[in-house]
């Protein structure tokens, strides 16, 4: 079988702007020949950066001494790396250095893969840093820490396991999606542990870390079995962005998320956050047969609606929630869908209003938690398969590898429901409003509460919200008749990054803040105000929530 050492030697000592990685691969693989593909890098994802190695940032050596390489970009985000002579057999060995970029403030929020630093450490998505040898077949691959260049107390881990050793028998690709942690880390649990689950961070988060560590140790074993996943590694890496992002990925067998300290999120954000996430390791809308369809690349609803509703029952159903605080995230999700201002944007329209502002991005998930909420309800009273067969058979055949496109599911529902199944999945791709039966908790859940009509006010700030993603924003076309207004925000107000909707926007009656500049930008007297209001209409919709019944 072929195999790859990776071995990586941080430099920590000295400044900051110093740090560094230096990798050397070494390969035992089939022979490669003159002009064919040797490592492959990807260049970026999204706005993000990789290394952008050349072929004079690599030193590749066989047997017979130094091989020259040259690249080629067959794509913007993709490079290649061909040799100019043929190999002669032996092993190979690939060096290079991996160097920090330095993202400030202002830098464009994207997926954490890049190599950044981090309370004097280093973390990286694979991809961020380790070239991927052309070899699309399973290797031993070894990973190895030398900690020679970094001060006492440095610890280093990666998704496969923490310590100065890992093995694993994975695909080099595989690599590309594992994420690397080395400096003084933190974690829960804390110290090395040589087991299967660990969270860890570098900087400490303004959230308790220990002990969403401590709740999601306890989820994630009962998940797994509950999705009929035998593998029980998952490593979760917190990192803090300097920028103002908090975005997360998913990774093989893990996640990474990031915190700011613009727009600090609580324990409990960030814990409903992370469990959603990790249910995406197992319910997913797929192709079919002969590849996807134009509904199944709109697979938003499905994938973060299902994400939704499991990130609520299973922590209840594992008695890790209490039914109170279920009663209450329930009721955030439904608000968050009937006062959401874009509710009457299609599925298939979702895609392209996805970035363009607005609430929009939020309707795969509200419409589609929504959606199976009722779908469980209406199974459970047809006395048909439950909700969850239908997910594990699902889940079942994303494992084996077969077709579980929207055509399957849908087939799976008619056979279940009848036809009428049909017709309301496209009543809820075409956005008219799922209306939940009062007793589906009962029905479903067996718990003793009720659905009662109770009308809120819709999100709105005020004024338009691209205002608040320009380069330097400002409010403008403030609604004179606004709440915002009412509550002393003026036109012309000059817009701090201190902000964020992630929260405020779903949770009905949560007040938004504003810091905003005002006055003069010269020489004169500039004010700095905190404005908080209401960001709702005046006037309410039509509403749910439950009550005890
Ligand atoms: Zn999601």
């Amino acid at each position: 079988m072929p195999s790859l050492k990776l071995l990586l030697k941080p430099s920590l000592m000295g400044e900051t702007t110093e740090h560094a990685i230096y990798v050397r691969m070494t390969l035992e693989i089939p022979m490669i020949k003159k002009d064919e593909i040797v490592l492959q890098h990807i260049l970026s994802r999204g706005p993000v950066k990789t290394m952008q190695y050349t072929s004079d940032d690599i030193q590749i050596k066989d047997p017979f001494g130094t091989v020259p390489v040259y690249s080629r970009d067959p794509t913007r985000n993709r490079r290649n790396f061909f040799l100019e002579r043929d190999l002669v057999p032996g092993q190979l060995t690939i060096e290079y250095k991996a160097v920090p970029w330095n993202p400030t403030e202002a830098s464009p929020c994207g997926p954490q893969i890049a190599l950044e630093r981090d309370g004097g450490g280093l973390t990286a998505a694979g991809m961020g840093f380790i070239l991927q040898p052309a070899v699309d077949t399973s290797m031993d691959v070894s990973i190895e820490w030398d900690l020679t260049s970094t001060p006492p107390g440095t610890r280093a881990v990666c998704t496969l396991g923490e310590g100065l050793s890992v093995f694993a028998k994975i695909k080099p690709a595989t690599l590309d999606e594992c994420f690397f942690a080395v400096g003084p880390l933190h974690s829960y649990l804390q110290g090395e542990t040589g087991g299967d689950f660990g969270i860890y961070w570098l900087e400490n988060p303004p959230f308790d870390a220990v002990a969403l560590g401590r709740r999601m140790e306890l989820l994630f074993p009962k998940m797994s079995t509950f999705f009929n996943d035998e593998n029980t590694l998952y490593r979760i890496f917190i990192r803090r962005n300097v920028q103002k992002c908090v975005s997360g990925r998913g990774l093989h067998r893990g996640f990474v998320f990031a915190w700011t300290s613009i727009v600090p999120r609580d324990e409990d954000e960030t814990e409903e956050f992370l469990t959603h996430e990790t249910v995406h390791n197992w319910p997913r809308l797929g192709f079919s047969a002969g590849g996807p369809t134009p509904e199944e690349l709109a697979d938003g609803w499905f994938n973060e609606g299902i994400a939704e509703y499991y990130s609520l029952f299973l922590p209840f159903r594992f008695g890790i929630f209490s039914e109170q605080e279920l009663i209450r995230r329930l009721n955030i999700r439904i608000s968050g869908y009937y006062t959401n201002p874009d509710r009457g944007v299609k599925n298939k329209d979702v895609q392209d209003l996805f970035w363009k502002g607005g609430h929009v991005n939020r309707i795969p998930y509200q419409r589609g938690f929504m959606y199976f909420m009722n779908l469980a309800y209406q199974l459970k009273k047809a006395n048909a398969r439950s909700l969850d067969e239908l997910i594990l058979q699902m889940v079942g055949l994303r494992n084996q590898e077969k077709p579980h496109g929207i055509a399957v599911w849908l087939s799976l529902l008619e056979r279940e429901l009848g036809p009428g199944a049909l017709t309301e999945y496209h009543s809820m791709s075409d956005a008219v409003p799922i209306i939940l039966s009062p007793d589906c908790l009962r029905v479903v859940e067996n718990l003793n509460w009720t659905l009662q009509r109770q009308d809120q006010e819709e999100f709105y700030l005020g004024f338009p919200e691209d205002s608040l993603y320009t380069e330097s924003p400002v409010v403008k076309e403030l609604d004179p008749n606004s709440r915002a207004a009412a509550a002393g925000l003026q036109e012309g107000d000059r817009i701090t990054p201190q902000h964020s909707f992630f929260v405020v926007a779903e949770r009905w009656g949560n007040e938004f803040s504003l810091l905003v500049k005002r006055g003069s930008q010269g020489g004169g007297r500039e004010e700095l105000k905190t404005i908080s209001w209401l960001p709702r209409s005046w006037e309410k919709v039509e509403s749910y929530q439950f009550f005890k019944a």
